[in-house]
């Protein structure tokens, strides 16, 4: 009699216990690597497929997946609009180019198609190209997550391995308090920054001079003021904007350039962050 009133008891306290989530890795790759921003339009996708390259520069096998479900941007800067394989009518064979694997929503549907989808279609979209899609013997994949703390970045703190996130910010002060969010939401959600970087921080003029279009300093102060690591600058450069129109990354076609320099730096710190 004793007996069942604890057995039922016991079943009753995992009910009732708060929802433990399981921390999967993603499949086919060593590390995997987050590259957020708290707003839109600062730069994280050019930054993701740059440091990807920079990083394949370095030695490593890469895996770029574009999880901005709404506002998916691999497609142009990789120029890439092939439909990718499915194997078993289970799984997805990411698209291969430039020796680095591609996964982005904007492989699946029609560029014009609206994504007016509602939170578990976006969970369920994020599962799909995390655990159903074939990496194969890769180092790191660089996650292009979308702006913001919403569902996607949910999802991945709760429910993946992630092994280091960067963060990616304009100079101005607007910018930055949406900053602080985010790096919040990861200390609390407890995925490693590995830090922060300034991007757009400042422009060279013809006459050599350095121009600071946003201000200065703001994103270095607020890694130091949240304990985190200032990873670099990297200024406004056309030859960088005009990479992404030309559907091929700057560290990729030109690992020498100037920025291309800037980005080997910060994937050198990266990498040893994974060690
Ligand atoms: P996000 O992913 O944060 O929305 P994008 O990477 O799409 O931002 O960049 C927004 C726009 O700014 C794009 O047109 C991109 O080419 C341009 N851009 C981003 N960073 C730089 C930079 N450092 N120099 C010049 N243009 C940049």
């Amino acid at each position: 009699m004793t007996e069942k009133k604890a057995e039922m008891s016991q079943a009753m306290k995992e009910k009732l216990a708060p929802k433990k989530f399981v921390k999967n890795p993603i499949k086919g790759t060593k590390y995997t690597l987050l590259i957020s921003s708290a707003k839109g339009g600062v730069g994280k996708s050019t930054f993701a497929v740059n440091i990807a390259f920079a990083l394949q520069n370095l030695g490593l096998k890469i895996g770029i997946l574009d999880a901005d479900v709404y506002g998916p941007s691999l497609p142009k800067l990789m120029s890439l609009n092939e439909k990718p394989k499915s194997e078993e009518g289970k799984y997805l064979v990411p698209l291969e180019k430039y020796d680095a694997q591609c996964m982005s929503m904007g492989f699946l549907v029609e560029e014009t198609t609206p994504m007016i989808w509602r939170g578990p279609m976006v969970i369920s979209a994020i599962k799909t190209m995390t655990e159903k899609v074939l990496w194969k013997n890769l180092d790191v994949i660089i996650i292009d997550m979308p702006p913001g703390t919403g569902d996607t970045q949910l999802t991945f703190a709760q429910q993946i391995k992630v092994d280091g996130a960067v963060i990616i910010s304009t100079p101005q002060d607007l910018a930055l308090l949406d900053v602080k969010r985010g790096i919040e939401m990861f200390d609390k959600t407890g995925i490693k920054i590995i830090g922060l970087v300034d991007n757009m921080s400042f422009f060279k003029g013809d006459d050599g001079k350095d121009y600071k279009i946003f201000g200065e300093g703001g994103v270095e102060k607020t890694a130091k003021e949240y304990s985190k690591e200032f990873l670099g600058k990297i200024p406004i450069h056309k030859d960088l904007r005009n990479s992404n129109d030309n559907g091929e990354p700057l560290t990729h076609s030109a690992p020498d350039h100037e920025v291309s320099l800037i980005f080997k730096d910060i994937a050198e710190k990266i990498k040893q962050a994974f060690q």
